[in-house]
């Protein structure tokens, strides 16, 4: 069976993991000492070379997002630690903030000082406040030691609760108390970012992941994972699990090997379908049980790694009434700005509310994959294009099912509705 590699999550059962203290005694901060010494185009070097890719969902190389910062511009340049973790399904950011906040502290360090920023920001979402505290304290305790405020800043922003905010421009203008809302780019935020200077936005496991790699090196790095998806992650497995959680592993596990790990799907239950990147990623079944998760295996087999959040669905659940679900998400967080997205989301959810209802033709099935098609590609966006991914998918699986919907005249689910119950005690 394929170990774990807790790398990033290594400490997350000791009681003062999350302490200035705790993390120290696992060498907390010397990473940050290292990386200071070293010419800063070299802490770039190194990075490009570990093959660290973005862990937000993009997976763009982490140093080539670096290496785009122009420098001798005597301009102020920025490092913005996107932190608005909101992809339903998605929880490996704050249980990572909430188990070890000096990692990111340390980590925002070695990225200014490799793209020669003096503030970093980080832009946390409202609602989890829980989390913020934590950070902050961490933030505090890394300035009362001398750790923070020589050269290098670290301020923590708290977002109002959207969405969208975690599109890294639309952070951007959120950060600039603006109404978050995604920008035209070009210019791309390495050339105008925050305050209209050069910008690096990353994920909080990207940058989490950087004090290990200075303190490890490039290679030990390249020698986890696959031949283009290096190194460890943070798998979030939820639904119907036995043991739900995070899952640190090198990239290119398989869902049926951390399944073997967490204790497989609910007893009595098998695996009828998930999400391999989160909800707006398109579905899989049981017959991608083996897709190696990394960025290369996951897109092969038609879907995205995005944000590595395993939602497991068993054969209790009705698919149409899941997408309608994360449908009505969208709809609810989609920000305005574009037709296709703000008018289409609108639509799809009164389509398929009538669809989980029974009601409608099958012609209503072809209209559903007429407005996806119309959304996709043509929306601002990758909110547009991400709200489409659950419905087309889960057609191209489970068209039988939705057809059910429609020849019982109600959801085959529902054990009062329907009289074909096919739920759970059937
Ligand atoms: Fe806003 Fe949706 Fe358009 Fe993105 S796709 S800009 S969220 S309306």
């Amino acid at each position: 069976m394929t170990k774990l590699a807790p790398v990033l999550s290594a400490h997350w059962d000791e009681k003062d993991s999350f302490t200035l203290e705790g993390y120290k005694r696992h060498g907390g901060y010397k990473a940050a000492e290292k990386a200071l010494a070293m010419d800063p185009d070299a802490v770039i070097q190194l990075v490009k070379d570990s093959g660290l890719r973005g862990r937000g969902g993009a997976g763009f190389p982490t140093g080539m997002k670096w290496g785009f910062i122009p420098q001798g511009d005597n301009k102020d340049h920025y490092l913005v630690v996107n932190a608005d973790e909101s992809e339903p399904g998605t929880c490996k950011d704050m249980p990572l903030l909430m188990a070890n906040p000096h990692v990111l502290v340390e980590g925002c360090i070695i990225a200014c000082h490799a793209i020669r920023a003096k503030h970093a920001f980080i832009y946390i979402r409202g609602e989890v406040t829980h989390v913020a505290r934590r950070m902050n304290q961490a933030i505090a305790d890394a300035y009362a030691a001398g750790i923070l405020g020589n050269g290098i800043d670290v301020v923590l922003h708290v977002g109002a609760g959207a969405y969208i905010c975690g599109e890294e421009t639309a952070l951007l203008d959120s950060l600039e108390g603006f109404r978050g809302q995604p920008r035209l780019r070009p210019p791309f935020p390495a050339i105008a970012g925050l305050y209209a200077r050069p910008t690096v936005v990353n994920n909080v496991e990207s940058i989490s992941a950087v004090p290990a790699i200075v303190m490890n090196g490039a290679e030990w790095y390249q020698s986890m994972g696959t031949e283009k998806s290096k190194g460890t992650t943070l798998y979030s497995l939820s639904g119907h699990v036995a043991n739900p959680g995070q899952f640190e592993a090198p990239l290119g596990i398989t869902l049926r090997e951390i399944l073997e790990l967490a204790g497989g799907v609910r007893p009595g239950h098998k695996l009828k379908f998930w999400t391999p990147g989160g909800s707006s990623t398109p579905l899989f079944t049981d017959a991608h049980l083996d897709v190696p998760l990394d960025y290369e295996g996951v897109a092969a087999a038609g879907s995205m790694l995005g944000t590595k959040a395993l939602q497991i669905f068993d054969e209790t659940t009705c698919v149409v009434r899941a997408v309608l679900r994360w449908t009505e998400f969208y709809k609810h967080e989609s920000c305005g700005k574009c037709t296709p997205c703000r008018e289409g989301t609108w639509w799809l959810v009164q389509i398929l509310r009538d669809l989980e209802e029974g009601k409608g033709t099958e012609a209503d099935l072809a209209k559903l994959l007429d407005l996806c098609d119309n959304i996709m590609g043509r929306s601002f966006c990758g909110l547009g294009d991400g709200a489409t991914s659950p419905i087309t998918s889960s057609i191209k699986y489970f068209r039988d099912e939705y057809i059910a919907h429609l020849t019982n005249g109600a959801c085959p689910f529902d054990p009062v509705a329907s009289t074909l119950f096919v739920g759970a005690g059937a």
